[in-house]
């Protein structure tokens, strides 16, 4: 007999997250046994207790939780080892297992991004340090700029040019990437408009984690004529990712593409 799995979603905001559309749509199509919720969790340091209250077989982690999501984990394997952060967790017997699909998601996503060199990243956290710590694997040079001096530290150990709003020095870049909330459930900008002109006056490509919706950043790119990609496809690309993790490859990453893919057009 089947025992149905359970998976979720942790975030705070997290109504806006179209991870369970994504992955029920797989586990519908492809017949198998899951369902996948979402989670509205206010304190990450709840999160272990609550996966488990839950019973649930594994989850993804967005904003805030993907560095209490580190802590919570019993192991840690892959790139999540060497950033800190995790986006998605797997109860293998009674342990959860943490995984980062983020940095990898968005390396798929930025494929037809040619010649990247030097990027620029806003903000500072868990996906900030996702994507900066992959970019570097692969020799790219990566400037980072956040609001607050706190967590740029991580940035400037890896060998980073980072800046606060105040310090920031505009350098010319190859593909500059918002990895802020601004904008996510409000109309700011990830920084000030005066500093966020200079920066898209200087960069061939933007891109922006956050999807579903055309944010200030992305709407000042496009009156400025820039190529630029909202989250859609970094979000597609690490769900295929924790889906596989999910599903301990019982299906085809193929087909987990294909019916995740056919999610967005509902
Ligand atoms: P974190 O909470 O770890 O980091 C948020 C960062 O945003 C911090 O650097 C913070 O600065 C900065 N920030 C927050 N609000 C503002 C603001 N109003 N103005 C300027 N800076 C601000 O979040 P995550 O890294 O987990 O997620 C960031 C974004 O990326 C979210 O919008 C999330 O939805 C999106 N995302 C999308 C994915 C996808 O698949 N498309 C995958 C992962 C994330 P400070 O340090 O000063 O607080």
């Amino acid at each position: 007999m089947f025992t149905k799995q359970l998976f979720a979603i942790f975030g705070d905001p997290v109504s806006h997250s179209r991870s369970p559309l994504m992955h029920n749509c797989v586990f519908k199509n492809l017949n198998y046994p899951a369902t996948y919720t979402r989670v509205h969790l206010k304190d990450g340091s709840k999160l272990r207790e609550t996966f488990f209250k839950l019973g649930l077989s594994g989850a993804n982690i967005t904003v805030p939780h993907k560095e209490a999501a580190f802590e919570a984990c019993d192991e840690i394997r892959g790139f999540a080892k060497k950033i800190g952060v995790v986006n998605t967790i797997v109860n293998e017997n009674g342990k959860l297992i943490g995984y980062n699909t983020d940095a990898d998601g968005f390396m798929f996503a930025i494929e037809e991004f040619s010649d990247v060199k030097n990027i620029l990243i806003l903000g500072a956290g868990g996906t900030a340090k996702a994507l900066g710590a992959r970019f570097l694997q692969d020799d790219v040079k990566v400037d980072v700029i956040n609001r607050s001096e706190g967590r740029l530290s991580y940035f400037k150990e890896l060998g980073c040019n980072t800046f606060t709003w105040d310090s920031f020095k505009v350098n010319k870049y190859d593909l500059v990437v918002n990895t802020t909330s601004a904008g996510l459930k409000d109309e700011e900008l990830p920084a000030p408009k005066n500093i966020i002109d200079s920066i898209l006056d200087k960069t061939s490509f933007v891109a922006d984690a956050i999807y579903g919706k055309l944010t200030p950043f992305l709407k000042l790119a496009q009156e400025k004529n820039i190529i630029y990609k909202d989250g859609a496809d970094m979000l597609l690309g690490q769900g295929v990712l924790a889906n596989q993790l999910f599903v301990n490859s019982a299906l085809e990453k193929a087909d987990i593409s294909t019916f995740m893919k056919k999610s967005f057009e509902l």
